[in-house]
């Protein structure tokens, strides 16, 4: 039977069980959350509330939907979500569960009370529902022993990572008995619903992320102490500089929680042995850490302390805090200007030095411990790979690290050391092989222990920085490319700094947009940069506006408001497909798209008056036009509402946290869609941009806006000179709240008004030059390109 999910329910909603809920409701499944019925409380009790009450009973998961709104990096992409979700308790709703297509077990980590849990669901779920657990290394086969046959067929691991929405990694943990259908579905769903990067683990202690993860960090933890490296020392070599996180490892374990750490670490060390159960002994400075309630971010103090702007970290010898410090070394001077991870990487573990000595002494054993584990805890060396990417944010999974040092000459070094060399990597040292992945004809192939096979490719991942060596380009400048996406559809990538909107971008979107025209029947303009665009080069602004340079101002503005205006008049469709930040410039290049392909993380917002200026690029136009569009059929709005709204939005600077909140803000419209998997977005954007075109795609006429005018002008006015009376905003601001009212008002005109939207395009165009030749806006922009962040004067 083909398995659907239409609706789900999770059980338990502490700090997973919430966050699973969250973002299932962030891609539009039903669920329910159920919690255990919690006894009375003395606050219940004084209120006359009883133990039947359904407020009581269901305290647990209530108060999980209440901690949703308010946590930190929000779990839910839209407040709205919340309706999706609807609580209840264990005992009152288990029947309920008779209806549901997935159950998810989120409770507490203990094999007999997860049992007695699975043998209540066996007697009430539906012939065909899956069941799984997020346990973090309970075995799956011994949870679901004694379970009827139908049961374990449809029983398997689905391990998220904390926190669910953001963190890539969903490891699937099948028993023997899971059927392949269904695991082959919920591989699907992972990867094309949840949006999460799947990897199948095998059913042995911590999966892969956790199991090596934990590896890699027991033995940092003892190589600071056996060889005397501070706290800070380690971090400052083992983050961004070797492409892991810039939490690199103290700072991580502050963030997972120190007892968790503890939790996870003995979980491996109960279930081994010998010389491997060693690794996994938790070195007693940070058992009593734990003791004293160190427990790192969630107890304000653990590795690091942080008062007021002081950081200090902790020695472990005396459990006693001093400032931070930092490892200063030739190697990593030489490391910094190194291109890339892997150059970085070869510099540091070969050099003779402190830092050089640190990293090899972390790294070896780590390598040396992943291949010894292939087979073990997964498959292959690419479910390897990819789960310490996708769980522990690494650039590199430990195979890529090895074949970036170079696999011969590293073994030959480990060998001298007298470290065991795993099988695995004999194997391919003996059958001449030189690395663990290699490319031939274009196609990537990792080595299995006998020889090489194919990676496996998934068509819907378009990794461009591959796509662009194996195709090359149509065309490129210093600031952007113009890539053949197969199909008749064309990208242009941005590639300047923050993909920062400069004229050389501008003029090479200006290219391509006459190259499609001719020759391709649609564009994406997308990237797969950390952030989309961090808006229009403010540098290059300031500099002109310095030098009173008006004339090439307003040229470069004209020249920005003609290319968006181009997008959106181009007979081919164009669409837009906008990640992480995409702000100021950004957002307006997306706005005027013939289709919007947003990422779920998409922080999108015109910010332009924390610099101290207005969207200069048809923003306002183009925002105003979009709430327009969305508002009912077949009434006439009221103009000064729209422009109210817009005004709100442009003003306070909003960004949306999410795909869906930028909707909220009118950022997109109904036909616009959100990509929940980032690696997808390329895929959708140019399925959306083909759809587009064999629907016979005509771009929009061109048609007049009505505006609010003189009332609605007045209304800004009001609702800013309030703010301004109250303290809430400076002179500056209203000076530049001013002037946003009036372009978005029309001007001095009568309510209502028709006006084309060349008008509307000249009146941003003279705010904003007046704005920038203002010494106030200078101070902003300067400060942002200084301090990055907004100045209030
Ligand atoms: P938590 O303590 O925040 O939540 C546990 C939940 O279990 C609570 O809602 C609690 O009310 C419920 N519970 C307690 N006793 C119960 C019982 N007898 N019957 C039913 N429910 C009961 O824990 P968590 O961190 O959300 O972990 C939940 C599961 O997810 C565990 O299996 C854990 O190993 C796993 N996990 C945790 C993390 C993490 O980072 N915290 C990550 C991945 C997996």
């Amino acid at each position: 039977m083909a398995h659907q999910i239409k609706n789900a329910a999770v059980i338990g909603s502490g700090v997973m069980g919430s966050g699973i809920a969250a973002h299932l409701a962030n891609i539009g499944i039903p669920v329910m959350l159920l919690d255990i019925v919690p006894e009375l409380s003395a606050e219940e009790k004084a209120k006359g509330l009883n133990p039947e009450d359904r407020k009581v009973r269901n305290r647990l998961a209530e108060g999980a939907l209440k901690g949703m709104l308010k946590q930190k990096p929000a779990p839910l992409a839209s407040k709205e979500n919340l309706a999706l979700i609807t609580p209840g308790n264990l005992e009152d709703d288990l029947d309920k569960l008779k209806d549901v297509d997935w159950i998810i077990e989120v409770i507490v980590e203990n094999l007999d009370i997860k049992k007695a849990l699975y043998e209540k669901i066996d007697h009430v779920r539906k012939e065909h529902a899956i069941v799984s657990s997020n346990t973090s290394g309970i075995s799956i086969e011994a949870m679901a022993e004694g379970r009827s046959e139908g049961f374990k067929k449809h029983f398997l691991g689905t391990h998220f990572f904390n926190p669910p929405r953001y963190l890539k990694l969903l490891e699937v943990i099948p028993t023997k008995e899971t059927s392949k259908e269904v695991l082959d579905f919920m591989i699907r769903f992972g990867e094309d619903k949840l949006g999460k990067g799947v990897v199948v683990a095998k059913d042995t202690p911590n999966f892969i992320g956790n199991r090596i993860g934990t590896y890699g960090l027991l033995v940092t933890l003892r190589e600071m102490m056996n060889r005397g490296y501070s706290v800070g020392e380690v971090d400052s070599v083992t983050g961004t500089l070797i492409g892991r996180p810039k939490s690199a490892t103290f700072r991580t374990l502050d963030v997972v929680g120190l007892d968790t750490f503890v939790h996870v670490a003995r979980n491996v060390f109960d279930k081994t042995e010998g010389e491997e159960k060693e690794v996994f002994r938790t070195p007693d400075f940070l058992l009593k850490m734990v003791e004293n309630g160190w427990l790192g971010a969630k107890s304000k103090q653990g590795f690091y302390l942080k008062e007021g702007k002081e950081i200090s970290e902790i020695d472990p010898e005396t459990l006693e805090y001093s400032p931070q410090k930092k490892l200063k070394a030739p190697s990593v001077e030489m490391a910094k200007q190194q291109k890339g991870t892997s150059g970085k990487l070869k510099t540091l573990v070969y050099a003779d030095d402190r830092a050089g000595e640190l990293l090899w002494n972390i790294l070896a054993p780590t390598l040396i411990y992943s291949a010894e584990k292939v087979g073990e805890i997964a498959d292959d060396i690419v479910s390897i790979d990819n789960g310490m990417k996708w769980g522990f944010g690494w650039n590199q999974g430990p195979f890529e690290v090895w074949d970036a040092i170079g696999v011969k000459k590293s073994v030959e070094r480990m060998k001298e050391e007298g470290r065991d060399i795993p099988a695995f990597v004999n194997s391919l040292l003996d059958a001449g092989g030189e690395s663990f992945y290699k490319e031939e004809d274009g196609q990537e192939l990792y080595f299995d222990g006998e020889g090489y096979k194919p990676v496996p490719v998934n068509e819907k991942e378009i990794n461009l920085k591959k796509w662009k060596e194996r195709n090359g380009v149509i065309m490129k400048n210093s600031g952007a490319s113009l890539i053949d996406l197969g199909d008749g559809i064309a990208l242009l990538e941005f590639h300047s700094k923050g993909n920062s909107l400069g004229p050389d971008v501008i003029q090479m979107l200006d290219k391509s947009l006459d190259e499609v025209e001719k020759n391709y029947k649609g564009l994406v303009i997308a990237n797969q940069g950390k952030n989309f665009s961090v808006g229009a080069n403010l540098g290059m602004i300031l500099l002109e506006a310095q030098d009173d340079n008006i004339f090439e101002l307003e040229f470069m503005i004209r020249m920005f408001q003609d290319t968006m205006m181009k997008i959106r008049y181009s007979r081919k469709p164009v669409v837009v497909a906008p990640h992480g930040m995409t702000v100021g410039g950004g957002a307006e290049m997306t706005l005027p798209a013939a289709h919007i392909q947003a990422s779920m993380e998409t922080y999108m917002g015109l910010v332009e008056t924390g610099v101290g200026l207005i969207p200069g690029g048809g923003g306002n136009v183009s925002l105003y036009r979009k709430t327009l569009e969305g508002m009912p059929n077949g009434i006439e709005p009221d103009y000064v509402d729209v422009a109210a709204k817009v005004f709100e939005t442009i003003a306070m600077a909003k960004v949306s946290m999410s795909g869906e909140e930028a909707r909220e803000n009118n950022f997109l419209g109904l036909c616009d869609s959100v990509s929940v998997n980032p690696d997808h977005q390329i895929y959708d954007a140019k399925q959306a941009a083909l759809a587009l075109s064999e629907a016979g795609y005509k771009p929009p006429a061109k048609r007049t806006v009505r505006v609010s005018g003189e009332p609605g002008y007045a209304a800004m006015l009001i609702g800013a000179e309030g703010m301004h009376l109250s303290g809430f905003i400076s002179d500056h601001d209203l000076k530049i709240a001013k002037k946003l009212a009036y372009v978005l008002a029309g001007g001095k005109v009568p309510y209502g008004t028709e006006v084309d939207e060349q008008y509307m395009l000249n009146l941003e165009r003279e705010a904003f030059l007046s704005l920038v030749a203002e010494p106030k806006s200078q101070q902003r922009m300067q400060h942002m390109l200084v301090k990055g962040k907004p100045l209030r004067n």
